[in-house]
C-alpha cells in the first residue's frame, strides 16, 4: 500500500461526491489535536466524510491561537487518520481572511496559502466577506472588494496547486454580524450575485458560507450562561439555495457556527442537501475542557486562572464564567506542552467522547454512507 494511503483527499471530490444527496459533511475545528482520532474513528464506523479544519486565526505560520502552524496541523491529523485506517477527508483551511485587502494583507495571505499548499492541504475557504461596502447601490457595487479578492486568491490556489483538485469555499455576508436591528443576514441576490461574478472570472467555488443568523462560538443568555442557539434562519439559507439553484449556479452551502445548535433541530429541520458542509468548532474544545475538569483538576484551574487574569480587565461587568468561556481558546498556546503531554486515561477520555458525539452529529447531518461514495469516486 502506498505510504499516504490515508492522507487527505480533495476537497472537491467530496462536494462532488454528496451532490445531490441529502447530506451535511462535518468539518470539524480541530484546536486541540487530541479529538481527532475519535472524530475519524466515528467516521470510519458510520462511512462519513470528513473535512478537518482551522481557520487563519487558529492556525498560521506563527501558530495561531492553537500553537499549530499548517505544518503541524497537517501532521497530527495526517497521524490520526493513519492510527484509524480512514482515508475520506479533506485538509480544509477555514477563512483564510483578509479584511483590508492592502497590498501586505494579500500578500501575507499569498504566504500562508503557499505554506498551506505545501504542508498538504485540499481544500480551501477564502473570506473576503468582510470588505463589504455598506454605500454600494447595487450587488455588484456592494460585493466588488469581495469579488476582486476572491478571485485573486482563487486564481493563486489553483496556480500553486498546479493541476492538482481541491475544494473551493468562498464566503458572502460575514457570519454574525449585528446591526441594530439584529443579525445582517445575506440576501439571495447577494449570493447569487456574488457567485455569477466569480464564475465570470473563471472561479468556481463549491460552497459558498452565508450569513444567516449563526455565530461563531457560543451564545449566552443576558446573565453570561451559555444557551442553545436557535437563531439560524432556516427559511432564509433555503430561499439562498433556490435561488443559487433557479440560476442554475452549481455550489452548495456552508453552514458556520453549528456548536450550540440543538443536533434534534439539525437532524429534523436543517436543509441537508442546501446545506452541505457544518463546521464545528468549539463544540470540540468543549469536549476537551469538560473532561480536563473532572480528569486534570489542577491544570484545568491553572488555565482557568491564567484565562481571567488575562481577559478580566478588558471585560468590566461580564461574569468570569462567560469571560472564561469566551478566552479559554487563547489559553491553548499557552498551555500548549501540558495539552500534548496528558495522561494516557485523560487522552482516552478525550477520545471517547470525542467519538461518541462524533457519531450524533453524523446522525444529525445524514452523513452515513458518503465516504464510500467519495472514494469511489476518486478511483
Ligand atoms: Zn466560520
Amino acid at each position: 500500500m502506498a505510504k499516504n494511503a490515508y492522507g487527505p483527499i480533495p476537497g472537491s471530490a467530496i462536494f462532488s461526491g454528496v451532490t445531490g444527496r441529502k447530506a451535511i459533511i462535518m468539518a470539524a475545528n480541530v484546536r486541540i489535536a487530541s479529538v481527532a482520532e475519535g472524530i475519524f474513528r466515528a467516521a470510519k464506523e458510520t462511512d462519513s466524510a470528513l473535512f478537518m479544519e482551522l481557520a487563519r486565526s487558529e492556525c498560521d505560520l506563527k501558530g495561531g491561537y492553537t500553537g499549530m502552524t499548517p505544518h503541524d496541523f497537517s501532521d497530527r491529523m495526517q497521524k490520526a487518520a493513519k492510527n484509524v485506517k480512514f482515508g475520506a477527508w479533506a485538509l480544509h483551511a477555514d477563512h483564510i481572511t483578509v479584511k483590508k485587502g492592502d497590498a501586505a494583507e494579500i500578500a501575507s495571505t499569498k504566504e500562508l496559502i503557499d505554506a498551506q499548499i505545501a504542508a498538504g492541504y485540499t481544500s480551501f475557504a477564502i473570506d473576503a466577506s468582510h470588505l463589504f461596502n455598506f454605500e454600494g447601490k447595487t450587488v455588484k457595487e456592494e460585493l466588488a472588494d469581495n469579488i476582486r479578492i476572491t478571485t485573486d486568491l482563487a486564481r493563486f490556489i489553483k496556480d500553486r496547486m498546479k493541476g492538482r483538485e481541491f475544494g473551493l469555499e468562498v464566503e458572502v455576508g460575514e457570519i454574525g454580524r449585528k446591526d441594530g436591528e439584529g443579525m445582517i443576514l445575506t440576501k439571495p441576490e447577494e449570493a447569487v450575485g456574488f457567485i455569477k461574478a466569480l464564475n465570470e472570472n473563471d472561479v468556481y467555488p463549491h460552497v459558498l458560507a452565508i450569513a444567516n443568523g449563526s455565530t461563531h462560538g457560543h451564545t449566552y443568555d443576558a446573565n453570561g450562561n451559555v444557551v442553545e442557539q436557535l437563531s439560524i434562519d432556516i427559511p432564509r439559507t433555503q430561499a439562498i439555495a433556490k435561488a443559487l439553484r433557479d440560476n442554475r449556479l452549481k455550489v452548495g452551502i456552508a453552514q458556520h457556527g453549528i456548536t450550540g445548535t440543538p443536533r434534534e433541530l439539525i437532524n429534523l429541520h436543517f436543509p441537508k442537501g442546501d446545506i452541505i458542509k457544518g463546521n464545528v468548532g468549539t463544540f470540540w474544545q468543549d469536549v476537551v475542557f469538560s473532561t480536563l475538569k473532572v480528569f486534570e483538576p489542577a491544570l484545568y484551574k491553572e488555565i482557568q486562572d491564567w484565562t481571567l487574569e488575562k481577559y478580566r480587565p478588558a471585560n468590566p461587568g461580564k461574569k468570569d464564567k462567560q469571560i472564561f468561556d469566551g478566552n479559554c481558546k487563547n489559553a491553548i498556546k499557552e498551555f500548549f506542552k501540558d495539552l500534548y503531554s496528558l495522561p494516557e486515561d485523560t487522552e482516552e477520555a478525550i477520545s471517547a467522547m470525542a467519538y461518541a458525539e462524533s457519531l450524533v452529529f453524523f446522525r444529525a447531518f445524514s452523513s452515513a454512507g458518503t465516504a464510500s461514495v467519495v472514494v469511489k469516486n476518486l478511483r
